[in-house]
């Protein structure tokens, strides 16, 4: 897998969207691509907190089967609170993300568009 883009990423490493139980990060270039620039919009910090998962791991964790975490399509954003939480979303938005999830502390933002988009959910 070619992973020389990540040295064009502002704001995140590979290790923090790596699978706390493969090590794996296989996170396709156009989702962190797009989260670099969310991140500069929203300019407030981005702490992932789930990245990529195996599909065991995703399992684990209560993932939906065919998640968009186990294709390396997705991760999820801390939201400590709701400014926070305003600017995270604003800022995925004006990246042009197309697929976000509104969790209790956490934000979901994904690039899989074989699932429907654009949509904004609430866990
Ligand atoms: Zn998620």
């Amino acid at each position: 897998m070619n992973t020389s883009w990540w040295r064009n990423v502002t704001h995140f490493t590979a290790k923090e969207f790596a699978c706390p139980e493969t090590g794996e990060a296989l996170v396709s270039c156009d989702l962190v691509v797009m989260l670099d620039k969310a991140r500069t919009f929203a300019a407030t910090p981005f702490t992932i907190t789930s990245g990529y998962r195996s599909p065991a791991h995703n399992r684990k964790v209560g993932g939906v089967p065919g998640s968009a975490h186990t294709k390396g399509l997705a991760a999820d954003i801390a939201a400590p609170n709701n400014e926070a939480r305003h600017d995270i979303v604003r800022g995925l938005i004006e990246a042009g993300c197309v697929r976000i999830g509104i969790g209790k502390g956490f934000v979901h933002a994904d690039v899989d568009l074989d699932k429907p988009w654009p949509r904004l959910w609430t866990y």
